[in-house]
């Protein structure tokens, strides 16, 4: 029986050989040599492997060829690609958040393959600092006196808590102390940033003399955080922000608020009930917010501090800034989608322009979808238009689902709906559909301009297969 086994060892054909062949030349020049070789050698080990499990393996060059003529391809394709959203979902943590507007893309362009003004000041010759290329528009798009950039929202709470509480005591409702995504919890990061949780209230209500009787002397700022991914119903009560300011302000400590999101107009432009912009929150006496540049903003991947100058001075100057600095490439597409939040052209970027559609607009669309599905399709599956729940995602406005239109897939032989999902996961342009019930569904409120074709091109492989 060993005997066998080495005999069919032996039988393996050598690298030598495997890498001499032609069609895997093509691989080299597409790969490289390393990869190409690493991946036969990892292959020929699994075999052998393989082999003293089943005697009879397959060790023909042939059937080789064709594993690695697979795990090649798969090798080739990129890691980070696009793919068609069609979840309903705005902004998909898990999908890359936001999507940039065109003219944010050919900001970052420009920049990116050239030498740029990233830290220099053209008109004396001189260094500039990169922050100094949005603080401006960051002030007028949300009324602060100053504000700071740094890599995303969790990076601006650290600084802040760091920078102005470290070795202090921090009070936080404990209706608020929330976990976002799964690494970012308030309590940890306040251990994290060397701040002491001073925790009030309870789960669902706090009242002001409770964040009033907690104030010490070692008491630095009072924070107040966004729920982002949860909504508490009922009995609830919590401090308007001008109470909670004017607390701060009475005992001389920072009020800060993480917004999360970092909503940029006003909510009711967007049918969003009870979301405050960061403007509002300013103007009610926050004096300093945190938020997120690819939430709700629809920008590029930041993190903003704006409120205070005093405050934001400190920041500024604090050692950890350097770790936290943010990329010419997002500066690009921030300066970008800012300038246009201030022309007042909103509907230019697709995460507001997502959210803004009309529900009318959504059903329209997703009836000229399911008529062109029909006609290309025909008896090959049922095509009907469905109202759906889309969401904002991304953590904010949690729990509320936004009415949109859906196309929904039917009578077909591609399995159950998550099976019919996973192979249109695996197409050349990946598309992410939602499901309901057993129920492949297209939400069209996510699908960029040209989606549909995608999704038709994706759907035409699957029958080719
Ligand atoms: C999303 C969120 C964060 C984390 O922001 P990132 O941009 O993911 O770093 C922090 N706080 C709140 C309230 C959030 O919603």
């Amino acid at each position: 029986m060993i005997e066998k086994i080495k005999d069919k060892m032996r039988t393996l054909p050598a690298m030598d050989i495997l890498l001499s062949q032609d069609w895997v030349e093509d691989w080299i020049i597409r790969l490289g040599r390393d990869t190409v070789k690493s991946i036969l050698t990892e292959l020929l080990s699994g075999i052998r492997r393989q082999i003293l499990e089943d005697e009879e393996y397959d060790t023909s060059i042939d059937n080789i060829n064709a594993q690695a003529q697979r795990i090649f391809a798969g090798e080739a394709k990129r890691k980070l690609r696009p793919v068609v959203n069609a979840t309903g979902v705005v902004i998909h943590t898990n999908l890359g958040r936001s999507c940039l507007a065109a003219e944010a893309v050919e900001a970052v362009c420009d920049v990116a393959a050239s030498y740029s003004t990233l830290e220099y000041e053209l008109d004396t010759g001189t260094r500039g600092s990169r922050n100094s290329l949005v603080e401006g528009l960051l002030c007028r798009v949300t009324g602060a006196e100053a504000a700071l950039v740094v890599n995303n929202n969790a990076a601006a709470v650290v600084l802040c808590l760091s920078a102005l509480a470290n070795g202090a005591e921090v009070i936080v409702s404990r209706g608020e102390l929330v976990e976002i995504g799964g690494s970012f919890r308030i309590p940890d990061i306040m251990k994290f940033s060397g701040a002491k949780l001073t925790e009030v209230g309870t789960t669902n209500r706090t009242h002001l003399k409770d964040y009033a009787e907690a104030v010490t002397n070692e008491t630095k700022m009072i924070l107040k955080v966004h729920p982002s991914n949860f909504r508490i119903e009922g009995f609830t009560a919590s401090v308007p922000r001008e109470e909670l300011a004017a607390l701060a302000n009475q005992n001389g400590i920072v009020f800060m608020e993480d917004a999360g999101s970092g909503l940029l107009i006003e909510a009711d432009n967007l049918g969003l009930e009870g979301e405050d912009s960061i403007r509002k929150i300013i103007s009610e006496g926050a004096d300093i917010v945190t938020f997120s540049g690819d939430k709700m903003l629809g920008g590029p991947q930041i993190g903003v501090v704006a409120g205070k100058r005093g405050i934001i001075n400190k920041l500024k100057s604090s050692q950890i800034m350097r770790a936290f600095r943010v990329d010419k490439m997002t500066l690009a597409a921030f300066e970008a989608t800012l300038r246009i939040y201030l022309r007042g052209e909103v509907e230019k970027i697709p995460a507001i322009s997502m959210l803004k559609q009309e529900n009318e607009a959504l059903g329209k669309r997703a009836n000229r979808f399911a008529s062109l599905l029909r006609k290309k399709f025909k008896g090959t599956a049922k095509f009907s238009v469905i109202p759906v729940d889309d969401a904002v995602g991304g953590g904010a406005y949690p729990a509320r689902p936004i009415k949109g239109w859906g196309v929904s897939v039917t009578e077909h032989d591609w399995g159950s709906a998550g099976n019919f999902q996973s192979l249109l996961r695996l197409c050349d342009t990946p598309v992410v559909a939602g499901a309901k019930d057993d129920c492949l569904i297209f939400h069209v409120r996510t699908l960029l301009n040209g989606d549909e074709e995608k999704i038709i091109e994706a759907l035409n492989s699957l029958l080719a297969d």
